[in-house]
């Protein structure tokens, strides 16, 4: 049989997880709790949670805990962004405008080193590389993970900011 026709072998992800809304530590917790729980995902472990300064939302916004999880994951990337979406509602996200407070957001960062670029959709994250909140925390779990896009290392990346 062909290899694409067997079951869904596991890919590796990366989750940028953030929090500036509640207890943020607790609402960590909690999503990766949930995320372990969710048919289709292991958490394979997760980085401390740093507090950063919020960036780019209104002004006076409380600051940020924000922590990394890698992820063994059978879902294809729409249905991990779909579960994300799912945990953010179940934890009381509410979008208002852009940046704003938030209980929890959950970005997918990575995907194995699939390249994704559809409506809604762009893996990796197109700010990752630029953002220490989420850069810190990452490296910290897998300092020597590439970034398909520019065939750098997190730490590496993390460096030249
Ligand atoms: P940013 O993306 O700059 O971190 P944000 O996390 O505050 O901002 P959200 O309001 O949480 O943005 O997400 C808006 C939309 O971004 C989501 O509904 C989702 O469809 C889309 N999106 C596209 N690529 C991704 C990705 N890799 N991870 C999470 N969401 C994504
Ligand atoms: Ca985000
Ligand atoms: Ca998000």
């Amino acid at each position: 049989m062909a290899k694409t026709q067997n079951a869904a072998s596991p890919v590796t992800a990366y989750v940028a997880l953030g929090a500036n809304l509640g207890d943020r530590a607790a609402n960590l917790h909690r999503a990766l709790e949930l995320l372990e729980q969710s048919p289709g995902i292991e958490v394979i472990r997760a980085s401390t949670f740093i507090e950063n300064p919020a960036v780019g939302g209104p002004a006076n916004s409380p600051a940020f805990l924000n922590g990394a999880a890698e992820i063994s994951t059978t879902l294809r990337p729409r249905t991990l962004l779909d579960r994300l979406l799912e945990i953010e509602k179940k934890l009381g996200r509410v979008r208002s405008e852009k940046w704003s407070p938030r209980t929890i957001d959950l970005d997918l960062l990575l995907y194995g080193s699939q390249i994704i670029d559809e409506p809604g959709l762009t893996v990796p994250h197109p700010l990752m590389h630029e953002r220490r909140f989420v850069l810190e925390p990452l490296s910290e779990i897998v300092p020597n993970v590439v970034h398909p896009i520019f065939n750098r290392t997190i730490t590496d990346l993390l460096k030249s900011l």
